[in-house]
């Protein structure tokens, strides 16, 4: 289907009639047809009300209905793979074959949130039967299980054009809980964000789900999505991107007169601890699986290794590897001049600041046009990190900082002063592990995810994943955005207090209509409740 450039409202189209806009192809600096024009005051109103309007049924559709959009929209991206590949390829210079990779992983997060609504069990229904006969007061009957939130606004990542972004995580998990979607698109990969706006509808369409359930607004500037989460139909909000972006759409969400919850993805400097075990095993091929670590996607992952935290005395055998692949350069386009200008900026300040020791870094290629950047490896030590906080920012690109510690005590010191982060990797053995236990225990409350003896980049979508971590990694620590958990950012939970069995929802009836898990007086089972448990209870 040609791109249209106009924002997609339910099943119409808006009028092009906003200011217009052309995405950039990163490699080239050239502009790609066709123009795409800003959805107006009118139009995110519509959407947000379309949205309103289909969530008491789409909140009510059953898991295997839910599951089966879920499936469509995954069949309809897959089927337009090829176009879809040339048009994110040249939106965002990432190569085809990670194009591909992203659109296997995007399919495979709609089919496992299908998959996860159809079982059903997510509801994590709990039910305390009542005891009419307990002294002094009888208890009641009661029941709990979560329930889709409401309309969702999901902002599309700019590193991330599919797997983040239209048909992403965000927009799965929020499907799967029964919200429809309000999709803001990223303005570097328009083209990308309408082929798959266009897919979801044509699926809903299909799948007669209720209009509304999904749109797609376009934006030369920032004021449709702040209008969008100031609507008061949106009832939560999912975002990846700077944590600039991330604290606006918070604060914006904050002073609403309905504040709404926003789970914003944004910074982290993903530190790597190489303890000394580790060091003297594996120095070389530790600095190549870094470097291969930072440099991966041109380091434009939010779990990028931001800073290498090694001891003092024995650090040359990993220094000097990863320095001289560093300096051999390499092919770094970046996605847009935001994140251009941010890395060229970002490595200039961190050279001329206070506690840099060591830069290493190859001349910068005379790109002739394009997006092109060097990498850069920082050294300083651990007692210059924790005076600067200017050290612990990150830099969204293909760089990272050596850290340098000379006793135990700086090494955890160093690991206190961290704010929150994604992730936080261990290179040690056993022996290692066990002498730092401390280390482990600080960074448990810094981070979501611990990783031993591997790389962050790389996040497994399964069911114990967690990406998130505390501010300003992510706006509310407790959650993921990843994996099936992350469903529970867009539902909450509802109690239901002696409400005779017919009136209840099915997943939390007597008879367990739907075959699911149940937490029935503190014991997990699948089974109905006995008709004598019931005739004493009801
Ligand atoms: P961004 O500037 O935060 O933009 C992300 C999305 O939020 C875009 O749709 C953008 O709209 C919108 N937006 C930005 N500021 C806003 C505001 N004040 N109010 C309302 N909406 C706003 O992020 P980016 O363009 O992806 O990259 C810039 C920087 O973000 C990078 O250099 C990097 O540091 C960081 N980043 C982090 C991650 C991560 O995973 N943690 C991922 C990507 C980027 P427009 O598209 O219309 O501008």
């Amino acid at each position: 289907m040609p791109l249209t450039g106009k924002s997609i409202l339910g099943y119409a189209s808006a009028e092009a009639r906003g200011q217009s806009f052309r995405a950039t192809n990163p490699a080239t600096g050239d502009q790609i047809q066709p123009q795409f024009y800003s959805a107006s005051t009118e139009d995110v109103n519509q959407a947000a009300l379309l949205a309103e309007r289909a969530f008491p049924q789409w909140s009510a559709a059953s898991g295997k209905t839910k599951a089966a959009l879920l499936r469509k929209i995954a069949e309809r991206i897959e089927s337009i793979g090829d176009e879809l590949t040339s048009r994110v390829t040249e939106e965002t210079a990432l190569p085809a074959a990670r194009v591909k990779s992203e659109t296997a992983r995007t399919c495979f997060q709609l089919r496992f949130f299908a998959q996860l609504v159809e079982e059903g069990s997510w509801v994590a229904a709990r039910i305390d039967q009542a005891d009419p006969n307990r002294a002094p007061l009888p208890k009641p009957d009661v029941r709990s299980f979560y329930r889709a939130i409401g309309p969702v606004a999901v902002f599309c990542a700019s590193n991330f054009p599919l797997a983040f972004s239209v048909a992403g995580g965000d927009t799965a998990s929020a499907l799967a809980a029964g919200n429809p979607v309000v999709v803001k698109a990223h303005g570097a990969h328009p083209g990308s964000a309408e082929m798959v706006g266009q897919a979801i509808r044509d699926a809903a369409r299909e799948s007669s789900a209720p209009e509304g359930i999904f749109s797609l607004l376009f934006d030369a500037g920032v004021d449709v999505g702040v209008s969008l989460v100031k609507h008061p139909s949106i009832k939560a909000v999912g975002f990846t991107g700077s944590c600039q972006g991330g604290r606006a759409l918070m604060d914006a969400a904050a002073f609403r007169p309905e504040p709404i919850p926003v789970y914003a993805e944004m910074g982290s400097i993903n530190p790597v601890f190489i303890l000394p075990g580790a060091m003297r095993e594996r120095a070389a091929d530790l600095a190549k699986g870094t470097h291969a670590s930072v440099t991966l996607g041109a380091g434009q992952f939010c779990t990028k290794p931001g800073i290498l935290v090694a001891p003092a005395d024995s650090s040359e055998s990993f220094a000097t590897p990863l320095r001289e692949m560093m300096l051999a350069g390499g092919d770094f386009t970046l996605l847009t001049s935001r994140i251009h200008d941010a890395y060229l900026s970002g490595t200039k300040a961190r050279a001329s600041g206070q506690g840099i020791s060591k830069i290493s870094q190859p001349d910068a290629t005379p790109a002739t046009s394009g997006l092109k950047v060097a990498p850069a490896l920082f050294e300083t030590t651990a007692s210059a990190f924790a005076r600067d906080p200017k050290l612990h920012a990150e830099i969204f690109g293909p760089s990272a900082m050596l850290v340098t510690h000379s006793s135990r005590e700086e090494l955890l010191q160093l690991a206190r002063s961290l704010e929150g982060h994604l992730t936080a990797t261990i290179h040690g053995t056993e022996d290692d592990l066990r002498e730092y236990a401390d280390l482990v225990a600080i960074l448990q409350s810094k981070v979501g995810r611990l990783i031993f003896n591997g790389y962050p980049t790389g996040v497994e979508v399964c069911h114990a994943m967690v990406h998130g971590g505390p501010y300003p990694a992510t706006s509310d620590g407790r959650s993921t955005s990843v994996g099936t958990q992350a469903i529970y950012r867009f539902s909450r939970l509802v109690c239901f207090q002696n409400f005779p069995n017919s009136s209840l929802p099915d997943e939390l009836k007597d008879e367990n209509p739907l075959g699911i898990w149940r937490l029935v007086n503190g014991n997990q089972t699948r089974e109905p409740l006995s008709s004598k448990t019931r005739a004493t209870s009801r």
